[in-house]
């Protein structure tokens, strides 16, 4: 049974910042944004067919990190429902929101995000082998556009 999911790219549109969703094709050299047709142009390679990340598709570097695919702004309301309840509640709506956070948190997937252009990759088969998001990288690759190479720094 093949329940392999293939993997997908949410890219942002450099002229209108929309998300544009994209399934890797070999043949596929753009993708088109919807919202001002702006053609993106991306490189799939047979590791991409295949759900491996080695290379950026849009700005081939090779620098990624990993974060649970979870939405900050409903993260961010919760938070503030929780702490306005807690006035009435003592407190104990912050930890209903804690536990709920704790056991959402283990179950949400993992995706990769390129640091160089954002590109968010969804379904990754190699997933384990990327490493968390580390502040001077991405200082690094995005104020002094210092190209990793995929080597994760390490201190
Ligand atoms: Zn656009
Ligand atoms: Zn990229």
């Amino acid at each position: 049974m093949s329940d392999k999911k293939s993997m997908t790219l949410t890219l942002t549109c450099p002229s209108c910042e929309s998300a544009i969703d994209v399934l890797p094709t070999q043949d596929a050299h753009h993708a088109q944004c919807d919202i001002c047709q702006e053609q993106v142009p991306v490189a799939f390679n047979e590791d991409h067919m295949n759900g491996v990340l080695k290379d950026c598709p849009c700005c081939s570097r090779k620098d990624f990190y990993k974060q649970r695919d979870f939405n900050r702004k409903i993260g961010v309301i919760l938070f503030v429902i929780a702490a306005i309840a807690s006035i009435w509640t003592y407190g104990l709506s912050l930890i209903a929101l804690w536990l709920v956070d704790f056991f959402l948190f283990q179950k949400l997937p993992s995706i990769a995000i390129c640091y160089k252009c954002q590109t968010i990759f969804r379904n990754v088969a190699n997933i384990e082998e990327i490493h968390d998001f580390n502040h001077e990288m991405n200082d690094r690759i995005v104020y002094s556009d210092h190209n990793f190479h995929g080597e994760q720094l390490e201190h």
